[in-house]
């Protein structure tokens, strides 16, 4: 039987249009999908979007259309992002306004509180409206809340129900020591690890129905709604079908080992709240949660104030969808913070896609259209590079890719087979053949990173041609 593999990304909340940040975070998902499948796995991808809350609502309200129009609008510009950035057509999409999912986050929520582990109570603290969340002194940097530094946290009083987060650091504590990578990165596991360690407070996770209609209703009370992380990250389950489709959830949650990607801005939520809740709910945890570093632009965290905002869709439109998977995953770190400009891109673009891979094939296939028989050989990816892909080190599988790039390139130069062929035709034709096995295993390679690259390449061999079409056009750019 294969073995079943199981990976999330993040649900973005549908406030604004998808950044370059979620982009990155989906495709490397999707990289990461394509491979486990091509490596003999039964695959359940999944994505979606986050659609509750108190910002979506404001947002809707403030511009007078209705929440569900609203939402609505936004998941299709989400769900448009699986065409623009070449993702897998059977991912899963779930949405949290979704029926199913909305049940799901009902049994989820009485499981926990048939456990013990919510309360109801009075609550006064400040609130970042940005993040949904209260915040403590200890969250605060300069009196701000660090993830949306200039925004004003609001001083709010509610009666809220609770989740006893602080029952579960012991828990939480003998899950991190029996997983030694539970969190990758390293640096960000030794941060969730003193964040669990230091003490954990209760949080709310309710909004009265009053103040914030739009979110999933509590069981049994129909004053509150459902503070909106809580719901959302239910989703990691319902999107399996989970309570009611048991088989599925078994086969890949319980047995398998479900596999999360989210940016660093997550760590907590993932790491620690999602685990504890898991674990309140008699559920068994994630196995594994691979943390992103972030994109910075010219020095800068990206702003629309500061003009630095990298749209996907844009470099897209300009560059095309493999271009965006390439940049994306080979070029910003896996977990490190990296900064991203147009020029860099440009620059990227042009000598190893528009010179490299690009040039490479057409020169290549038009010496074997010429002198040799179409290649049959079966593509064989490196070794190297399994083991980059295993260890989910896509920057550096992909920095090895290149440098069989560059070495096929080199073979060409000092080799010479154009010259070789017309001074010996057979050991200049089986040279040329040895190229393009080489270039059929480079294709092997490329193939999770960049699948139409690949399949024209793969179409280019097999018709004994080169492409019609260069792969990647030189683009010029203006001064
Ligand atoms: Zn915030």
């Amino acid at each position: 039987m294969q073995k079943p593999f199981y990976i999330t990304t993040t649900l973005p909340y549908v406030n604004a249009s998808p950044h370059v940040g979620f982009a990155m975070e989906i495709i490397r998902a999707d990289v990461l999908a394509r491979y486990k499948k091509s490596q003999g796995y039964t695959v359940f991808f999944s994505t979606g979007t986050d659609e509750h809350g108190q910002k979506i609502y404001q947002n809707a309200v403030d511009q007078g259309i209705d929440t569900q129009a609203y939402v609505d609008h936004y998941a299709e510009q989400f769900k448009g992002l699986r065409q623009a950035l070449a993702i897998s057509p059977d991912v899963h999409f779930i949405r949290t306004t979704d029926a199913h999912h909305i049940a799901a986050a009902q049994a989820f929520w009485k499981r926990c509180a048939d456990n013990g582990y919510i309360y109801k109570k009075s609550y006064e603290g400040l609130y970042c409206v940005g993040c949904e969340m209260f915040l403590t002194d200890k969250d605060l940097v300069h009196g701000e809340c660090p993830h949306h530094p200039g925004r004003p946290l609001t001083e709010l009083k509610e009666e809220n129900y609770f989740f006893k987060f602080s029952a579960l650091q012991e828990k939480l504590l003998a899950l991190y020591e029996a997983r030694p990578d539970f969190v990758i990165p390293d640096f960000r596991f030794n941060e969730i690890k003193q964040f669990v360690a230091d003490g954990l407070n209760d949080f709310s996770i309710s909004r009265t129905a009053e103040r914030m209609p739009w979110g999933i209703p509590v069981p049994g009370d129909d004053t509150q709604v459902m503070y909106v992380w809580f719901d959302a990250l239910v989703n990691y389950i319902s999107t399996l079908g989970w309570p009611d489709d048991q088989e599925t959830f078994t086969q890949f949650w319980v047995e398998g080992t479900p596999t999360q990607i989210a940016g660093k801005d997550n760590l907590r939520q993932q790491s620690a709240m999602w685990q504890a809740m898991l674990i309140a709910a008699d559920l068994p945890t994630t196995h594994q949660i691979l943390i992103n570093g972030f994109i910075n632009s010219g020095g800068h965290k990206m702003s629309k104030s500061l003009g630095n905002v990298i749209d996907p869709y844009d470099l897209v439109r300009e560059y095309g969808t493999e271009a965006l998977r390439y940049y994306l995953v080979r070029h910003v770190h896996q977990y490190e913070d990296t900064d991203v400009t147009i020029d860099r891109f440009h620059e990227a673009y042009t000598a190893h896609l528009a010179n490299g891979i690009g040039n490479l094939a057409s020169r290549l296939l038009a010496l074997s259209e010429k002198y040799c028989q179409p290649n049959t050989s079966a593509p064989a990816p490196h070794d190297a590079w399994h083991r980059e892909m295993d260890a989910y080190r896509f920057d550096r599988a992909y920095d090895y890719v290149w440098s069989c790039i560059q070495a096929l390139d080199k073979r060409i130069a000092d080799e010479q087979p154009f010259k070789l062929v017309k001074e010996d035709p057979q050991a200049g034709a089986l040279c040329i053949t040895g190229m393009v096995t080489e270039l059929l295993n480079i294709t092997s390679m490329l193939e999770p990173l960049m699948p139409h690259t690949a399949e024209r390449i793969y179409a280019a061999i097999a018709a004994n041609t080169k492409p019609e079409i260069p792969l990647f056009a030189r683009i010029e750019r203006a001064a």
